[in-house]
């Protein structure tokens, strides 16, 4: 129907409802009331909008009813001549406007004034109510998908990832991370980190300093919101503050009075944080407390499957599996290893004449004193009983010929709990030592070969090293031959 046609019928249609039974409904005023009207009744089935004016063509409403292609126009006389309301909302506030409104649309009924305020008013709190609902869904679905990741996953990595992409995503800031409290060396340590420049995601570690930031944050047992770090005195770190961080909301990490670590989000400008990002973040912090307990548990699982309870040193069956991995990346590196099997003298003597429990001391001390001297990438394990192996990867025969000696005089030569009693007035060990791929072709094999000396050395009359003497032609050792 064209706009004239429309005209002509209009007096017609004047009291008859529109075509499609729907109201046919006109906005006088383009403001926060029009703009409610608009996002509250687009949608309605029973209701048409037929335009709305305004002489601000910026006004909210006009511009949400352009983005919707609802007929707008700066004077309300057009979109009242050129289209039939049934209803007409004035929400100026200007009684003259809803007098002229009456004679430019008869048919129409008017609200207007204090009925029209409150009604909008009524709208805009139920559009927001209805948002506000939106995005309570939104978080707590977050939340749940949130908890179903970090019971899923095992990958710390991971999981502390995802705790600040979570954290960051629900407080809508651009930046975050989370640092975790390394108890041992009283540092921190980043665990993961979002939106920062890589200059400070390799700054890995820091020491606690006494009335810092850091140990202020953990004091609390809340969350605390920095609106404006400027106005912090407290915020002196050089790194955050290159970063251009200018508000923050910092979550301690606490389980049972344990501190853990701390969990940030960060934004780029000032900015006062509301309550319900500061709670969420508490909630979220509690998921991280988990996590990270979660952890330590498998950490501390999978450590105590691999290690011996007494010394703390590797376990015979973590040592075979580590054997065979370094021979096989000696065959890729072309690089020899060796292993030596240390085995204390006369040490049924020691128990016998000082107890077992004193015996268990000595292993103890002994497994320190293997540690002390190897190298991190050495496999220091307890074989069994008083016997003890240490695989020594990149180390040929003669280099591991003289680590072994070392190690003969250095145990010798220290001062364990009643020595003199030993036959030898001092507590000593034999050593055998076999190297791959010189004595042997298979982790078997050099086992054999290590073993089979350190039982030469026992018959040499004890505290004393004995090497292999197999040869094997390194060219064929070096042929890939299957592992076992
Ligand atoms: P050798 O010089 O020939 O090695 O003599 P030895 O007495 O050390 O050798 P033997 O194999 O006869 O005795 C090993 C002793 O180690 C016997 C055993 O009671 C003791 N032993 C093995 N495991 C443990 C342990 O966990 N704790 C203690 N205290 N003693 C242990
Ligand atoms: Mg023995
Ligand atoms: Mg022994």
């Amino acid at each position: 129907m064209s706009k004239l046609e429309r005209s002509s019928k209009a007096g017609r249609e004047k009291t008859r409802p529109a075509k499609d039974n729907r109201v046919r409904l006109a906005i006088v005023g383009g403001g926060r009331g029009g703009k409610a009207l608009v996002e509250l009744l687009f949608n309605d089935p029973t209701v048409k909008i037929v335009g709305i004016a305004d002489l601000n063509p910026k006004a909210p409403g006009m511009v949400l009813a352009k983005r919707l292609k609802i007929p707008h126009a700066a004077d309300y006389r057009v979109i009242l001549k050129n289209n039939i309301a049934d209803l007409v909302m004035d929400v100026t506030g200007h009684p003259s406007i809803e007098k002229d409104i009456a004679q430019v649309a008869p048919q129409a009924e008017i609200i207007g004034g204090h009925s029209a305020r409150f009604m909008w008013e009524m709208i805009e709190a139920r559009i927001k109510s209805r948002e506000e609902i939106e995005r309570l869904l939104i978080e707590y679905q977050s939340l749940y998908d949130l908890g179903l990741k970090l019971t899923a996953s095992e990958n710390p990595e991971k999981l502390y990832n995802t705790l600040v992409e979570y954290a960051t995503h629900l407080t809508n800031t651009p930046a975050g991370s989370l640092t975790i409290f390394d108890e041992k060396r009283g540092e921190m340590h980043l665990a993961a980190v979002k939106g920062f420049s890589k200059q400070f995601s390799n700054k890995i570690r820091w020491k606690i300093r006494q009335g810092g930031l850091t140990s202020h944050i953990l004091n609390q047992d809340e969350p605390l919101a920095i609106q404006d770090v400027k106005r912090y005195p407290k915020f002196d770190n050089p790194i955050m503050r290159g970063e251009g961080v200018r508000s923050l909301i910092a979550a301690p990490l606490k389980a049972e009075g344990r501190i853990m670590g701390i969990l940030y989000v960060d934004d780029f400008k000032t900015r006062r944080y509301t309550t319900r990002e500061v709670s969420l973040l508490l909630l979220l912090s509690t998921m991280a407390t988990m996590a990270i307990e979660k952890t330590e548990l498998l950490e501390r699982t999978r450590l105590l499957a691999l290690t011996d309870e007494l010394t703390g040193l590797f376990n015979h069956r973590h040592f075979r599996q580590q054997l065979n991995i370094e021979i096989s990346r000696a065959d890729r590196s072309r690089q020899s290893l060796s292993l030596m099997m240390i085995d204390i003298d006369y040490f049924k003597h020691y128990n016998d004449t000082n107890g077992h429990l004193k015996g268990n001391d000595v292993l103890k001390e002994m497994g320190r004193i293997l540690k002390e001297v190897t190298r991190e990438v050495d496999i220091v394990a307890r074989y069994g009983g008083e016997e003890f192996a240490i695989v020594m990867p990149d180390t040929d025969h003669r280099k591991a010929q003289i680590v072994s000696e070392r190690l003969r005089r250095r145990i010798k030569s220290h001062q364990f709990e009643e020595a003199h009693k030993q036959p030898d007035k001092k507590l000593t060990v034999s050593i055998g030592l076999a190297s791959y791929p010189e004595n042997a072709g298979t982790a078997f094999e050099l086992i054999e070969q290590a073993d089979q000396a350190l039982y030469e050395a026992k018959h040499a009359g004890r505290n004393t090293v004995r090497v292999s003497h197999r040869k094997l032609k390194v060219s064929e050792a070096f042929r890939p031959r299957p592992s076992r």
